[in-house]
Formats: C-alpha cells, sequence, structure tokens
C-alpha cells in the first residue's frame, strides 16, 4: 500500500579542515560538499528505492528547491512537504578535520515548524494496510502516530535521536521499533524488554540485525553481509527504509531482514547517506 514518512528533511553542509576552527578563528575550508541528509529524508529514499510507494510529510523551506527534485528523483513523492516562506530548511554544518574528529551544528528549522491541521489533512487517507514510517526530528509525532493508529494503520518508530521521553508519548500507538543496540539497552534499561508493540528491529552494525516478534516470543537473527565499508552515515537509516518496505510489501520478516541487511551491506560501501541508498535491481543483483 502506501508508507507515510513523517521525517526530517536536512541540508548538509560538509566542510573538510585541516583543523577544527578555535573561538575567534576565521578558517578556509579544503573542500565543500552539499548533501540531502536528515533520518526522514534518508529513509523515505530507502523505502522508495526498495520500490513502496512513499509520501513524504514534513516541511522544508520554499527555496531550496533541488531537495524536491532529489526527493522526486528517488521517486518519493513530495506533496505532503509544506513550503515555509520565513523558516529555512533544517540544516547541519559538518566539519570534518582530516584524519580527526568531527563538529556538527544542527539546526532544526522547518521540521520543528509543522503545521497540525496541514499534518492532518495530509494524513487524511492513511488506512488499514499502509504504514506510518517516523523518526525523532519533526514535531508532531503524538499526533501523527494517533491519528494513523486510530485508522488501523501500522506505525513504525525509528527511534532516533533516542529520548525515552519521545518514545513514551508515542509507545501506544506503534507497531514495530526499530532502534540500534545502544538505543535498545537504553530502551531496556528504562522500561525492561515486554513492550506493548508488535516487534522491535534491533540493528547492530556489522554484527547484523535481529527482530524480536514480541507477541510470538520468536527472534529471527539475520547477519550482516560481509563488505568493505567506505562511510557508514545512514546505514540505519537504510536498514530501517528497506525494512518497513518489506513489511509494506507483505514480505515475511526473513525475507525483509535479508533484503534491508543486503541494502544496507551496499550503502556502506559508498559515500554519503540518502544519496547511497541502493536500487532493488542492485540489491537483488548483490543476492544473486
Ligand atoms: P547510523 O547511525 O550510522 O545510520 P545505526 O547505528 O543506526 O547507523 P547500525 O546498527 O550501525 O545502524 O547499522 C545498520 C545496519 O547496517 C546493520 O544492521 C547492518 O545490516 C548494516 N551495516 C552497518 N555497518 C555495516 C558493515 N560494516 N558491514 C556490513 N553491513 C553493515
Amino acid at each position: 500500500m502506501t508508507i507515510y514518512n513523517l521525517g526530517s528533511i536536512n541540508i548538509d553542509h560538509i566542510y573538510r579542515l585541516d583543523h577544527l576552527p578555535r573561538p575567534g578563528e576565521t578558517l578556509g575550508a579544503l573542500d565543500y560538499r552539499l548533501g540531502l541528509g536528515g533520518k526522514g529524508a534518508n529513509q523515505s529514499v530507502a523505502a522508495a528505492r526498495a520500490g513502496s510507494k512513499v509520501v513524504h510529510l514534513g516541511a522544508m523551506s520554499d527555496a531550496d528547491n533541488w531537495v524536491i527534485e532529489v526527493l522526486e528523483g528517488a521517486g518519493v513523492a513530495t506533496s505532503g512537504i509544506a513550503r515555509m516562506a520565513q523558516t529555512p530548511t533544517g540544516h547541519a554544518i559538518i566539519m570534518v578535520e582530516d584524519g580527526g574528529e568531527n563538529s556538527i551544528v544542527l539546526h532544526g528549522g522547518a521540521n520543528r515548524a509543522l503545521d497540525p491541521e496541514q499534518l492532518a489533512a495530509n494524513l487524511s487517507e492513511i488506512g488499514a494496510g499502509d504504514i506510518l514510517l517516523m523518526q525523532n526530528e519533526t514535531s508532531l509525532q503524538v499526533m501523527a502516530a494517533t491519528q494513523a493508529h486510530a485508522t488501523g494503520a501500522r506505525v513504525v518508530y525509528s527511534a532516533a535521536p533516542f529520548s525515552i521521553d519521545a518514545l513514551r508519548a508515542v509507545l501506544p500507538y506503534i507497531s514495530v521499533i526499530a532502534l540500534n543496540e545502544l538505543e535498545a539497552q537504553e530502551l531496556f534499561a528504562a522500561l525492561g524488554s515486554d513492550l506493548p508493540v508488535d516487534g522491535l528491529l534491533i540493528t547492530r552494525g556489522a554484527e547484523g540485525a535481529e527482530y524480536r516478534d514480541l507477541r510470538s516470543g520468536t527472534t529471527h537473527e539475520q547477519a550482516a553481509f560481509k563488505v568493505k565499508a567506505a562511510d557508514t552515515t545512514g546505514a540505519g537509516d537504510c536498514f530501517a527504509g528497506w525494512f518497513a518496505a518489506g513489511l509494506d510489501r507483505g514480505e515475511d520478516i526473513p525475507t525483509a531482514l535479508r533484503h534491508a541487511s543486503a541494502a544496507a551491506a551496499l550503502q556502506v560501501t559508498r559515500q554519503g547517506a540518502g544519496n547511497a541508498m541502493p536500487e532493488r535491481a542492485e540489491v537483488m543483483q548483490f543476492l544473486g
């Protein structure tokens, strides 16, 4: 059916520097790259490339039209993205010291300024069989989850950046929580492992992933595919987007896990985040 993804859209400004700037210092960058990021946009691109119909719900500036072109080019419907005149698109200033540390300045911008009435209208056609995908980088998650859940749609919550308060607030409406191992530890420490959801998707980087079906008590393990990683940024988003697409396409859990794991393995061999999400045909070829 359709994946509605309430998600962040960030413009990443990436500067390579020979050291991080000191207070008061003006420093020339060695290199500059511009990219589309944000967990929301990354997961929309991943799920669309996996073959699902994806409607992105979010907000950004009425400038930055290239962002819309990139999303549309990946097959993501952008009609649910509000365009704002006065509020900037969310963005990150990413300073990368050659061979060393990173510093990041993040401004949520339009991601944190969603309009409830517009969002409710954009979700008015969601229903049983559809999926609402969310992360924790926008406002209005509780409202969207409540509305989607009331129609019988499944809510998949990618719990990052992790906040136990944000998770608690959406917990009654969620079917699946997707999170990495560290986030899972925080979740279990706060709430225990007996949670009122259908399942937990836990990723463990190069160690693989597992899905715990909390209804049946079954755990499905998926090893990571062995590849030479070049840049693991967005691997979790790739996995979550592909897994949500697997659920949407009616795949069984082992198949959805295997496809997501192969997609994430391909993704980490490439530089970048959203732009590095593989196409379905590439994943099928990789799996042989
Ligand atoms: P990020 O924050 O970088 O997006 P994350 O912490 O949310 O990542 P991870 O658990 O690191 O997510 O990775 C998600 C999935 O990506 C893993 O379960 C695995 O399938 C795949 N993956 C990550 N790193 C590697 C690797 N080095 N080799 C193969 N697969 C990998």
